[in-house]
């Protein structure tokens, strides 16, 4: 019998960590992540129609209409890499996202999902999102904190001078903050009766990620023994 299809929401604000934990769960159990701001950013950097089309949006903070995005995620978790799993990061952000979610995987075989809403303070998250920088290239993120040539620093993966995203400044940060607690804010009322862990993302990185395999780990009934072991390497 072929083992349920896992997947895994990140609910969370801008700035909660979501991205850093994604990478890192997700090379821990060896399933994607999708991340609907980069394959977003993705299409602005290849100039594509949707691309071109959506770039002030994006630059804004506001959100996509539920039609645009809902067709892209299908599209994406179609896939044959997400046929075991997935991590969603930045997808469903409403309640329709989250319907449309449910009735996709409904009529595609069913899944088990479980929801990580990661929760921090407004004042910690306009320090960290003020602080983020990513490459350009490969998408990785890192922070400046303590960093005295923060303005030099380069991506080790590639070299790459590392930027703050056009939606890091404060006035996009403040419009993120308070379009995610209108329009995400009620998907804890719409997870909370399943497979719903809250997680303190104020807590270090290390941490969080232990955190949340533990919370993975007894369900992990469709994760192979290999994957694991390598989660449990990821975290030593
Ligand atoms: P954040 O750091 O705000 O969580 P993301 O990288 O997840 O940012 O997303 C960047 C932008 O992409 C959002 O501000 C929004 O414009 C758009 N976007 C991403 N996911 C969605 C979604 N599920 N619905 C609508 N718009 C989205």
């Amino acid at each position: 019998m072929q083992a349920q299809r896992r997947v895994i929401i990140f609910l969370g604000p801008p700035g909660s960590g979501k991205g850093t934990q994604g990478m890192r769960l997700g090379e821990a159990l060896a399933i994607p992540v999708i991340s609907t701001g980069e394959l977003l950013r993705n299409e602005c950097r290849a100039g594509t129609d949707l691309g071109r089309q959506i770039g002030a949006i994006l630059q804004s903070g506001q959100l996509l209409a539920d039609s645009q995005i809902n067709s892209m995620v299908a599209h994406r978790i179609a896939a044959a890499d997400c046929l075991h799993g997935c991590i969603l990061d930045g997808f469903p952000r409403t309640v329709a996202q989250a319907e449309f979610l449910d009735n996709w995987l409904e009529q595609s075989g069913g899944a088990e999902v479980t929801v990580f809403d990661f929760l921090v303070s407004v004042d910690e998250l306009i320090e960290r999102l003020g602080k983020r920088r990513q490459c350009p290239k490969c998408g990785c993120i890192f922070s400046t904190r303590g960093e005295p040539l923060a303005n030099r620093m380069t991506c080790p993966n590639d070299r790459s001078l590392l930027v703050s995203r056009t939606d890091d400044q404060p006035d996009a940060i403040r419009n993120r903050l308070q379009i995610y607690q209108r329009n995400t804010g009620p998907l804890t009322k719409y997870y909370r009766r399943r497979g719903y862990h809250r997680i303190s993302a104020a807590k270090s990185p290390d941490f969080i990620t232990e955190e949340l395999l533990g919370v993975l780990r007894p369900q992990s009934s469709n994760l192979t023994a290999a994957n694991l072991v390598l989660a449990a390497h990821a975290i030593n």
